[in-house]
């Protein structure tokens, strides 16, 4: 049997509809930006494989580093233990963040990440002995996970149909403009008694159709958060390590969140490992004689010394000046294909932040059409060697920051090319 019918057997993919679904290509080898399947079929991953791999893959750097650590200490449980690995990685991380971040807390993905963040605002106020402030403020079209808390602060759509009468309330609003800023902040301030915190995607909502908005309107729904008691979590899950031209998107504004969540490039893409990091403030609220004060969270495999390693090595490799020059590249390169393309009939849209561009392919009412041309547009993309899953009818490319100009370039014409084609 070949391994196609082998995993056809055993295995149910993630986001994938069994019944109908295309067969999976088996990937053998990686090596910077390509994939290589069974039959020596290269392909670049243009979408840094689900947005974790910020170096390429299979980087020599990373692991180095990972393989000697599998030989000295693989795994150690964290509660009443600890390991240089995970001092480290938090002593490196903690300066890096913007504002003044003092405490890490280590989980293993995006979702819990954002799991022990929701926990740490809701049981601050507990804590506090403020019992009114138990909601979470968030944008309609957020992403922040697929585990419960995650899912119930995410927007409502095909994705939590099924759940939606048990998630957890949530105050949603539309992202902030020049429009609807004025009434954004009233709202948030005439809320705030019952806010306990507010969970934002930094500058671009990814899962949510890559929709972009300007720093400055988040900066001042911060400001107002800050002014009105509500707690504030910057999901960098998906923007952190240098995937919007800044190392963090909450560089790009002047106040700074409570906490921070952090996974995807975390490992350069390695390992899977999250971070939730936080300030002081709520750190001092969980300190207590009484027991129930405590944050009663972990996982087995919080702060894995081999994610840490991964981590640190990805740290240092992001450090580089090369790599920064490699991104300040990429963002250029998709700019100058912005250009040239905005006024293309088909293009509906098409927006830019940081080493993300996306495109959103003009289908006029016609929903059918939409459907199919999601699927149409990921196999002409594969079919010519390019990794590409269009969010419906939005293309994104969100790639590894060695990409060449040369693969970048035969992307943008082979997207022009579709747009002249489909
Ligand atoms: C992907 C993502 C998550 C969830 O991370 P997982 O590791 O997939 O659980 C959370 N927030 C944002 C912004 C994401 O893009």
């Amino acid at each position: 049997m070949s391994l196609v019918e082998r995993d056809k057997k055993v295995i149910w993919h993630p986001y994938t509809q069994m019944k109908n679904a295309q067969m999976p290509i088996p990937i053998v080898r990686g090596e910077g930006v390509y994939l290589f399947d069974e039959d020596g079929k290269k392909y670049i991953d243009a979408v840094s494989s689900w947005w974790v791999n910020i170096h390429g893959h299979a980087h020599p750097h990373i692991a180095e580093k990972v393989s000697a650590q599998l030989t000295t200490l693989e795994h150690v449980i964290f509660a009443g233990f600890t390991h240089e690995p995970a001092v480290l990685l938090a002593e490196r991380l903690l300066p890096l963040l913007p504002g003044k971040q003092e405490k890490i807390f280590y989980t293993d993905n995006g979702s819990t990440a954002v799991e022990v963040a929701l926990k740490m605002c809701l049981q601050y106020w507990n804590n506090s002995g403020n019992l009114h402030k138990k909601k979470v403020l968030a944008f309609k079209d957020a992403y922040h996970g697929d585990t419960f808390g995650a899912m119930s602060v995410s927007g409502r759509s095909i994705f939590t149909n099924p759940f939606n009468d048990l998630l957890f309330d949530v105050e949603f609003i539309d992202l902030p403009n020049e429009k609807n800023i004025v009434s954004l902040k009233s709202q948030i301030s005439n809320l705030s008694s019952q806010l306990a915190c507010f969970i934002f995607e930094p500058l671009i909502l990814g899962a949510g159709g890559m929709q972009m908005y300007a720093a400055k309107y988040l900066d001042q729904l911060l400001k107002t958060c800050i002014d009105n008691n509500v707690l504030t979590i910057a999901d960098e899950v998906m923007t952190g390590f240098g995937r919007t031209g800044t190392y963090f998107a909450c560089e790009q504004l002047i106040n700074h969140p409570d906490i921070f969540c952090l996974s995807k490039g975390l490992t350069g893409g390695t390992m899977p490992l999250g971070v939730t990091s936080c300030n002081q403030k709520i750190f001092e609220a969980f300190l207590s004689d009484d027991k129930l004060k405590t944050l009663y969270h972990g996982h087995s495999f919080t702060a894995n010394p081999i994610s840490c390693v991964a981590s640190l090595a990805s740290l240092d490799i992001l450090l580089a000046a090369e790599t920064l020059a490699n991104i300040k590249r990429v963002e250029e390169q998709h700019k100058q294909f912005f250009n040239q393309i905005k006024n293309h009939p088909k293009v509906r849209n098409i927006r830019q932040t940081g080493t993300i561009i996306a495109l959103e392919w003009e289908t006029g009412n016609d929903t059918s059409y939409l459907s199919g041309l999601r699927d149409q547009l990921y196999n002409y993309f594969l079919t010519r060697g390019i990794i590409l899953r269009p969010l419906g009818n939005i293309i994104y490319i969100l790639p590894p920051y060695i990409i060449s100009n040369d693969d970048l370039t035969y992307i943008y014409q082979t997207i022009q090319q579709a747009l002249e084609e489909i």
